[in-house]
């Protein structure tokens, strides 16, 4: 069953119509069946899902994997690369040993974000009692009340679909976050029409983008943002603030561990470098909270933040 506040905002992907609910989702207009798992609607456009499909593929026969845990899964089927995520279903035992060790060994993140506390946090607070959205949720359940919407069946997302195609009726949230997504869609200009669709009038959006940040297929990567660049994408919105999220030692630190790994291409040697160079790297990233707040931060941040609100008189 799906939950009836999940129910209620439920839309076709494909034509945005109000769909029946039953054992499946089903669409009137189209004639189009949205499959339940759970409780959980996968709301994929059949032809939209066999062509991330066929991407996610072709970049998982290439040999640019960065990721240990890529390097690792067997599983060329799945459609993300679940072991990120905890499931090691496919994998080798020596695999598997491997991995937990490298988890055991490896060195703390090169950044500390406190945007997410000081400005995030208070915007989900803000709307608690009403509901909120986050795009490319990942595994992070970032709060009860937050509905997390994914490309995949990850544990804690409650609707699966294409940001390109929210499967969501017309202005129905309160706030809409979205970390860490547009660099890894191939057409981010529409995931933002769609957020500014199933946005409220007058509700307010928490993205996040990196800047100068490695290459980091999860499992596609298709670029980066200026803070110029950043504003320019969201430019729907009217901006409350933006800024540095993530600083210059954060960019520092990620990019000399990434550039002591490229020293060795076997997968193993290369990652034994890269913890080894976040040990060493990482008590960098204190600096960043005095350097975040440097008037030139952003020319070399790793990651920027955007908070806008749409217009209360705009139209869709
Ligand atoms: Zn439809």
């Amino acid at each position: 069953m799906i939950p009836r506040r999940i129910a209620a905002i439920l839309a076709c992907p494909k034509c945005k119509s109000k769909p029946v609910i039953g054992k499946t989702v089903f669409c009137p207009q189209c004639e189009c069946n949205y499959e339940i798992k759970g409780d959980v609607p996968i709301m994929h456009i059949k032809t939209d899902r066999r062509e991330i499909e066929k991407q996610i593929l072709r970049t998982k026969s290439a040999v640019n994997f960065t990721n240990f845990t890529e390097a690792l899964s067997k599983r060329k089927d799945r459609f993300l690369l679940s072991s990120q995520y905890g499931d090691f279903h496919g994998t080798t035992t020596l695999a598997r040993f491997i991995y937990r060790i490298g988890k055991m060994l490896y060195p703390p993140a090169p950044v500390i974000n406190k945007v997410i506390a000081r400005k995030r946090g208070p915007l989900i607070n803000k709307f608690e009692n009403g509901l909120i959205l986050n795009v490319g949720s990942g595994d992070d359940c970032t709060h009860e009340r937050v509905i997390n919407f994914d490309l995949d069946l990850l544990p804690g997302v409650n609707v699966v679909g294409n940001g390109e195609n929210l499967p969501f009726l017309d202005e129905r949230f309160d706030l809409i976050i979205n970390q860490a997504v547009l660099e890894h869609v191939k057409k981010p200009e529409k995931i933002i029409n769609e957020i500014f669709r199933v946005l409220k009038k007058s509700g307010y959006v928490y993205v996040e983008t990196p800047f100068l940040q490695e290459y980091h297929g999860f499992p596609l990567d298709f670029q980066r943002y200026t803070l110029m660049g950043l504003e320019n994408l969201l430019s729907r919105f009217e901006k409350i603030e933006s800024g540095v999220c993530a600083g210059p030692s954060a960019a520092f630190g990620r990019i000399f561990r990434e550039y002591i790994a490229s020293f060795s291409d076997n997968i193993y040697i290369h990652q034994i470098l890269k913890v080894l160079a976040g040990w060493i790297i990482f008590p960098l990233r204190y600096l960043d909270l005095w350097l975040n707040r440097k008037k030139y931060a952003h020319v070399l941040a790793m990651g920027f933040y955007f908070i806008g609100q749409k217009a209360a008189r705009s139209k869709n």
